[in-house]
């Protein structure tokens, strides 16, 4: 079974609003193995929604349109759905009453404008709305199920989890949704496309997709299928073999973000870090500082800026700035190893790059980035020349500095 969500309101067509109650529905959804296939916003205007309502109920089993319930004239999702539909819409007095009890209750008076939350689209069931007064609509079309429900996320969501989830259970086939989630460090995503497509090209199921950021790619697997056992066989098949291309490079099978799985490994071993840190400005800190509980392994960091503080605090030799450079593989050691020496960590991590839009003085080209790792054995470092604009080098230095550690304790 299929579904399609239709957000309605012409805010949500603006730069000041975006439309989250998709994402919400299509949690549920997916929940009881339903895959949502389309989602629209449609601004407040009568016809343009009809349109999108008889496309929808003409190819999913399942529609959902939230928002437009509401008393005002902008409020045309009943009407656009019974145009689409071909239905009538009837007024039920009834509903009225709940109306007006409602607003007695908030000693209020309800004004005439409010009636037009009781007309019905004919053969519609009503939902009933605790957590406001617009109530929403079910209605069964012949091929379709289509949910009428308001827009506000708190009534909506009340609403859906009350009085969807539970006729969805009964309508929808016995299917689970199971997602592999591969995260991986250190590649580029044409090269990681290029190594895996052979294997996910070949399944529509589960369906792949590859989301990439600075320096960290995340590869989603998608099964649908009748049973848990089935689903989670065939995530095997096809998550094997990716997991066997990709090898070390891959650093979390469940989701986790790097810090984490670094910081598991620190505790794990009784290990401790410490960072200095140049053009990151602190990020790498505060990735590392973002996992509650850090402070099991996590010493602190400098964050060294100008050189002069890089000699002061960290113990670099001003020969080694003054001869190759700040941004260098020279000084990034001294970096490390400085950092280590006055913190006492088992591991400490070194930045120095240039993170842009100018090179500012330095020789190396913008998104030249060092890294230094030093531990009891000595300190290596890399080099690495990214691309894009300051918070992506930013963000690939980071990413660059917690795999070379992930790496070097995984040894
Ligand atoms: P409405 O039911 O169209 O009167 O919507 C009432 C309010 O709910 C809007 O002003 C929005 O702030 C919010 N809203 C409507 N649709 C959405 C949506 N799809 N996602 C998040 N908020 C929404
Ligand atoms: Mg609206």
């Amino acid at each position: 079974m299929t579904a399609e969500i239709i957000a309605v309101g012409s805010e949500l067509l603006t730069p000041q609003r975006v439309d989250t109650n998709s994402l919400f529905l299509t949690d549920q959804l997916n929940g009881l193995g339903v895959e949502v296939v389309t989602k629209s916003v449609i601004g407040d205007d009568l016809n343009r929604l009809a349109d999108a309502v008889r496309r929808a109920v003409s190819r999913s089993e399942i529609v959902i349109l939230c928002g437009g319930l509401g008393p005002t004239e902008d409020d045309l999702t009943r009407d656009a759905v019974a145009a689409a539909l071909d239905r009538k819409l009837i007024y039920h007095p009834e509903i009225t009453e709940v109306l007006e009890q409602r607003f007695a209750q908030l000693k209020r008076k309800m004004v005439e404008v409010n009636k037009r939350q009781a007309f019905l689209i004919e053969g519609a069931e009503m939902l009933p709305n605790e957590r406001g007064t617009a109530p929403g609509q079910w209605i069964a079309e012949s091929d379709a199920h289509v949910m009428l429900l308001p827009g506000p996320p708190h009534e909506m969501k009340a609403m859906f989890t009350r009085h969807c989830l539970p006729r969805l259970a009964r309508i929808v086939p016995r299917q689970v949704i199971r997602t592999l989630v591969l995260r991986v460090a250190g590649m580029p995503e044409s090269d990681l496309d290029q190594l895996i497509a052979p294997v996910y090209k070949k399944y529509d199921n589960p369906a792949t997709t590859i989301l990439a950021a600075a320096g960290d790619i995340q590869i989603h697997l998608r099964a649908r299928c009748s049973t848990e056992g089935e689903a989670a066989a065939l995530l095997v098949e096809v998550g094997w073999p990716i997991e066997l291309l990709l090898g070390e490079r891959i650093y979390s099978r469940n989701g986790q973000p790097l810090e984490e799985v670094v910081g598991e490994m620190l505790r794990e071993r009784h290990s401790t870090l410490s960072v200095a840190e140049s053009c990151t400005g602190g990020l790498l800190g505060e990735r590392i500082t973002s996992v509650a509980g850090s402070s099991a392994y996590f010493l602190g960091g400098f964050i060294t800026y100008a050189s002069r503080m890089k000699v002061e605090w960290l113990g670099v030799p001003e020969d080694i700035i003054a001869r190759c450079g700040a941004v260098s593989k020279e000084t990034a050691e001294a970096m490390a190893m400085g950092a280590r020496r006055r913190t006492g960590s088992t591991y400490a991590l070194a930045i120095t790059g240039v993170a842009g839009p100018d090179a500012g003085g330095e020789k190396a080209p913008v998104g030249t980035v060092y890294v230094g790792l030093a531990d009891a054995t000595g300190c290596s470092v890399l080099h690495r020349q990214f691309i894009g604009d300051r918070t992506r080098i930013r963000q690939f230095a980071t990413q660059m500095a917690l795999d070379m550690l992930r790496r070097r304790i995984a040894l």
